[in-house]
């Protein structure tokens, strides 16, 4: 098991990482989620041994990793961009690490890691014949030939289009579950977080301001900021929470909710308890490929997104029953 301390790290007296403590659990997938810049790549290469950090300890099993060199780690780090060595085929991209080691049955053991990530038979190419997303699997492949105890994962799938990205994230998830590797993957991208890890570390500038399972992370967001960093449309205050618990769904109209984590215990105010209708008018209806999105602006909270089901006729300037998207909706300022 991974555990870093109360880890700080520095550029030359300038914080870049400050207090951070976590773990990452024997077979598990970690995520650390932040804004570009709070430090995410620092804390994953003092991880790797490639940077010290000035202050806290950074473990494995109990054992402090302070003066263990990088190659002596047993862990394996990637890129966004893969970094494949371009002059050689794939095969030997991958067998690199093994070859290195002298390991036996190198090429019986790269086939088997190419069938893995799903690019069997592509030994022989070059990384420049190859697409985006087939030149990270070969990075993956490459990663994982040497058994790493830990894989640290930077951006793995930043750098490819989105369409690309989510079925390479689904991907990504099953090969680390069945490699049962230790990962440790950070990210800017929500989607890439909660596609990949059962655990969430959110980074802001240079501090981790919330941890957890993704589910409870999502559910329960720490604060405003962190709420719109994962994806929230819209941040209520306690008060104004109140009076729109429970209502999920245009009443009448089909509304589909993608998640319905809104967990946050009732309190009635003003007459506008949990599952009380509030009205609202239609502001704009947009459609998105998979749901049609409207915009309901309700007296007293302002616009609120909901999604309604694609065969649901909603029109601008109708009075409907509010439909909260409740999965876009924190709820804050509550004890
Ligand atoms: P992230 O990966 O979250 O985008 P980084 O860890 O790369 O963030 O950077 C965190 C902060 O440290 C940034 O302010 C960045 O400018 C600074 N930083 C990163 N690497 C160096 C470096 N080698 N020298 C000086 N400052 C750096
Ligand atoms: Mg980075």
């Amino acid at each position: 098991m991974l555990s870093l301390e109360d880890v700080s790290i520095s550029y030359d007296g300038t914080p870049a990482v400050v207090g951070a403590s976590l773990e990452v659990p024997d077979g598990s997938v970690v995520a650390v989620l932040g804004p570009s810049g709070c430090g995410k790549s620092t804390l994953l290469r003092a991880v790797a041994g490639l940077e010290r950090p000035t202050g806290g300890r950074i473990g494995w099993d109990g054992a402090d990793l302070a003066g263990v060199p990088t190659h002596k780690r047993g862990f394996a780090l990637m890129f966004q961009d893969g970094q494949l060595f371009t002059h050689l085929t794939v095969a030997r991209n991958v067998g690199y690490a093994l070859r290195l080691r002298r390991a036996p049955d190198v090429a019986q053991r790269v086939e088997r890691l190419l069938a893995l990530v799903g690019l069997e038979g592509y030994g022989a190419r070059l990384p420049g014949t190859l697409s985006g997303g087939e030149r990270q699997r070969v990075a993956l492949a490459r990663s994982l030939a040497a058994e790493p105890r830990l894989l640290l994962l930077d951006e793995p799938l930043s750098a490819l289009d989105a369409g690309l990205r989510e079925r390479l994230a689904a991907d990504l998830h099953d090969i680390l579950r069945e490699a049962g590797t230790t990962t440790l993957v950070v990210t800017h991208d929500q989607e890439e977080a909660f596609a990949l890890a059962d655990r969430l570390v959110v980074m802001r500038e240079g501090r981790i301001v919330q941890q957890g399972d993704i589910a409870d992370v999502w559910a329960r967001p720490v604060d405003a900021q962190t709420a719109l960093f994962l994806g929230y449309a819209r941040v209520l205050d306690g008060a104004a929470a109140a009076r729109v618990l429970g209502v999920v769904g245009l009443e009448g109209d089909a509304v589909a909710l993608r998640r319905s984590a809104l967990t946050v215990a009732p309190e009635p105010a003003g007459g506008g308890g949990p599952g009380s209708d509030l009205a609202g008018t239609v502001r704009a209806v947009r459609a998105t490929p998979d749901a049609i999105r409207v915009v309901v602006a309700v007296p007293g909270i302002g616009e609120v997104d909901a999604l309604a089901s694609p065969s649901a006729r909603t029109a601008v300037g109708q009075q409907v029953a509010l439909g909260v998207d409740a999965s876009r909706l924190a709820v804050l300022g509550r004890t």
